[in-house]
């Protein structure tokens, strides 16, 4: 049987579990009651599972009938600290929600295993499970990399891969992937300027912090007008000012905190190095201190050239080719498994999960309350998934080289499994 059509059969078992979840959110790197679903979910089917000690992940490996190397799919299990406003009827009632889609992750996930478990016998290699949480800032990924997860198998994966749903923008069953960079790096950064209060009729007595953080945050935008190429831009948003308590005092400090994307090594470093000059600049300027906190949260999400190609090639096949494109260009949002393919070869895609009652182009974006997914897309997530560990197995086994022989470690792996493709893996990565 076909793996669309076994991915079919387990439509209602798939369904039933990530309403489970999204009723039941859990935020963070904690999620016990998710890892205990996930558990139930894998229960009987022949895994070796380890759990995560400084998280609630789950890490299962499917030890192939033949053998080879080993590949990675990833699902992230994390909600967001959002109250939900869907009117669903597995709506969560809390402070929580999934409101990322992360819950279709997780259910599409177990699909992957229920599906790969069943071909366990012609499977050329291992794959490894990754069932991750804290993908929302606190870099689970990151985590589950420090305990092993891409040495799971006990060699390290060959390739990685990972499936995120859209709420919006893309049509429901709609897959994208790109080479390069598909998604940009966050980082944060906050700022505290230090004056003297006094009061508000009197400033030359005072030293007002005020004015010179207005000044920095207008300057910032200039900034990344100048200092960065149009064509490998940055975003720096203040999100968050804090000031002073009345209208006639001069506060002692002012603050503000501000989030930072980039899409390129290059334009990272120059825009960390912008901000840091420009603030320093003017709190000289106007004769006030400063402190700067920067955060480099997730780097850009590379995925390897050539696996980029192999996932959209495959997608294309399974799918049928008007439902798989290349996307133009990087999203500014980030993903911790930007981690992943820091260290192995790749590829990170996205399914349009938008539900058919409302236009993609309107619907509430992802991280909304009002966002909805629709989980008839669970079946093509589980069978993508699977697929992407049925090919990437057995195409190492018809041209086994270095690197898909596990013997090679580290992002140069990808570049190494195709000679022809190596120049634009690397520029992919460089980029
Ligand atoms: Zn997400």
């Amino acid at each position: 049987m076909s793996l669309l059509s076994d991915s079919d059969d387990l439509r209602e078992d798939l369904t039933a579990l990530r309403r489970a979840l999204h009723r039941e959110p859990e935020i963070g790197l904690d999620l016990p009651r998710t890892q205990e679903k996930v558990l139930a979910a894998l229960d009987g089917l022949p895994l070796e599972i380890t759990l995560g000690r400084a998280l609630t992940s789950v890490t299962a490996v499917l030890r192939g009938g033949r053998p080879g190397p080993a590949v990675l799919l990833r699902g992230d299990m994390d909600a967001l600290p959002v109250r939900e406003e869907t009117g669903l009827d597995y709506a969560a009632s809390g402070g929580a929600m999934h409101a990322c889609g992360h819950d279709l992750h997780t259910a599409g996930l177990v699909g992957a295993a229920r599906l790969l478990a069943a071909r366990r016998e012609a499977l050329a290699g291992d794959v490894v499970f990754m069932f991750q949480p804290g993908e929302e800032g606190l870099g689970g990924a990151k985590l589950m990399i420090d305990e092993g997860v891409l040495d799971a198998a006990r060699t390290r994966v060959i390739g990685a891969y990972a499936l995120h749903v859209f709420s919006n923008t893309l049509p429901r069953g709609i897959a994208v992937s790109r080479p390069g960079p598909i998604l940009a790096a966050s980082d944060q950064v906050s700022v505290v300027v230090r004056g003297r209060g006094g009061h508000g009729s009197s400033p030359h007595t005072a030293k007002d912090p005020v004015p010179a953080l207005c000044a920095m945050v207008t300057a910032l935008q200039t900034m990344v007008t100048r200092d960065l190429d149009a064509m490998d831009p940055a975003v720096v948003t203040v999100g968050r000012l804090r000031a002073g308590s009345a209208g006639n005092v001069i506060p002692d400090t002012a603050e503000f905190v501000a989030t930072v994307r980039s899409f390129s090594e290059d334009a990272h470093r120059r825009v960390r190095a912008g901000i840091e000059r420009v603030v320093r600049g003017i709190a000289d300027a106007h004769g006030v201190g400063v402190e700067i906190d920067y955060d480099e949260m997730y780097p850009v999400t590379v995925n390897d050239a050539a696996e980029a190609a192999f996932a959209l090639d495959a997608a294309g096949e399974l799918l049928g080719a008007g439902r798989v494109f290349t996307a133009p260009r990087p999203v500014a949002g980030s993903e911790d498994f930007a981690f992943v393919l820091n260290e192995v070869p790749g590829a990170f895609l996205g399914l349009g999960a938008c539900p058919p009652d409302i236009d993609p182009a309107t619907a509430p974006m992802n991280h909304s309350a009002h966002a909805r997914f629709d989980d008839a897309v669970l079946p093509d997530a589980a069978a993508l998934l699977a697929d992407l560990a049925v090919r990437r197995l057995s195409r190492a086994s018809e041209t086994p080289t270095n690197a898909d022989a596990g013997t090679t470690t580290g992002a140069s792996a990808g570049a190494a499994t195709d000679g022809a493709t190596k120049a634009g893996a690397d520029a992919g990565r460089a980029a």
